[in-house]
């Protein structure tokens, strides 16, 4: 059944998160903790999280 929302799971405080369709690379805010992450990959209608280390400045290649 196809849906239109995604669902993931916050690394950080493991929150159930449902959203609407987003890309690799785009980035959300965690509504539980406030982080922000980065959607590293979406497979099934599941996404794959990352929490962005916003201080961070460097982000390497
Ligand atoms: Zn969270």
């Amino acid at each position: 059944m196809p849906t239109a929302t995604l669902t993931g799971v916050c690394p950080e405080c493991e929150t159930d998160l449902t959203v609407p369709p987003v890309t690799p690379g785009e980035t959300l805010s965690c509504p539980e903790c406030v982080l922000t992450l980065r959607v590293e990959a979406v497979e099934d209608g599941r996404l794959t999280l990352e929490m962005v280390e916003v201080q961070l400045r460097d982000w390497g290649q």
